[in-house]
């Protein structure tokens, strides 16, 4: 496994590799990997001839308030995971080497970036968009990998992708769970043993939705009850969103007719998680 930290040697490994005629893939990541890192990484195995994982903390996309400076980093450790992946290459630049000079060049995906996460962490999008689009333009891959897990982020990517005309297949893998159903986050690590109790009624709540959907209820109003009933019995989870929308446009959806995302988000003391499930179908 080769492990690149400049933009001129991973750009050269990358295009060496597509000369040769392999499928690229990419993974992009801030680290602290975990089992749903790892199966974005297996299915870029199954679908390209070289698989390049990148790990870089983005400072553009925390805001000023929020866990830049405590997000765990374990590098060593992800680069024995990603080894015995048989990863082909490593991606992990400085903040300096990926915007140096304090770059003043943004990539916003208009609209999109508003809605969800977007509302609450306003310039988180636009901090995903320019860092994904910055690894595209170094690494140049076929196929790129995202997880269901954040399902808004994905949308925005493609949309971006779509808009720009961006050579890259995008490829979104499902949330990856704990035993218990807890959806599988670096910052997991920041719960304490009760907090990880409260954290699972994120799931229990959207399992809740998926109960009441499959047996007949199609009205959005109805089904975010449901799951706020769920929500507000566990007092250690205030609750940022509770949205069913389309998982295109990320609009609400008036009465579900085709796939539906239902998305949350919530504080469980300090830490925001998400989690989300699609209703009327596998995925988005
Ligand atoms: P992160 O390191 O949190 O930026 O995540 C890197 C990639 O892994 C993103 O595309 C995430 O959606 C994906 N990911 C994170 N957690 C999970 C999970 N539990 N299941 C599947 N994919 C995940």
């Amino acid at each position: 496994m080769e492990i690149h930290s400049t933009i001129d040697a991973m750009r050269a490994a990358s295009r060496a590799a597509r000369l040769t005629g392999l499928r690229v893939g990419l993974v992009p990541t801030m680290g602290a990997l975990h089992e749903g890192h790892l199966s974005l990484v297996r299915t870029a195995k199954q679908q390209c001839d070289a698989v390049i994982v990148s790990i870089f903390v983005n400072p553009l996309q925390f805001g000023p308030s929020e866990d830049l400076a405590k997000y765990p980093r374990r590098f060593e450790r992800d680069c024995e995971l990603l080894r015995k992946e048989e990863v082909d290459f490593v991606f992990a630049p400085s903040v300096e080497e990926m915007y140096p000079d304090k770059a003043v060049t943004y990539v916003t995906v208009e609209g999109l970036s508003e809605k969800l996460c977007g509302r609450s962490r306003p310039g988180h999008f636009r901090g995903v968009t320019t860092v994904v689009s910055n690894l595209f333009h170094i690494v140049e891959p076929d196929l790129a990998f995202f997880g269901q897990k954040d399902a808004a982020q994905a949308a925005i990517i493609r949309r971006m992708v779509r808009d720009l005309n961006v050579p890259v297949e995008i490829i979104v893998c499902p949330i990856v769970r704990e035993a218990d159903g807890l959806a599988m986050s670096s910052r997991n690590v920041y719960l304490s043993p009760q907090e990880r109790k409260s954290a699972l009624t994120l799931y229990r709540a959207l399992q809740e939705i998926q109960k009441s959907f499959e047996q007949g209820e199609r009205k959005p109003p109805q089904l975010i009850e449901a799951g706020e009933r769920v929500l507000a019995q566990e007092p250690g989870v205030r609750l940022d969103y509770l949205e069913i929308v389309d998982p295109d446009t990320l609009d609400p959806v008036k009465e579900i007719q085709q796939t539906a995302l239902v998305a949350v988000a919530a504080f469980i003391g300090t830490t925001r998680l998400i989690d989300n499930i699609v209703l009327g179908g596998q995925s988005v």
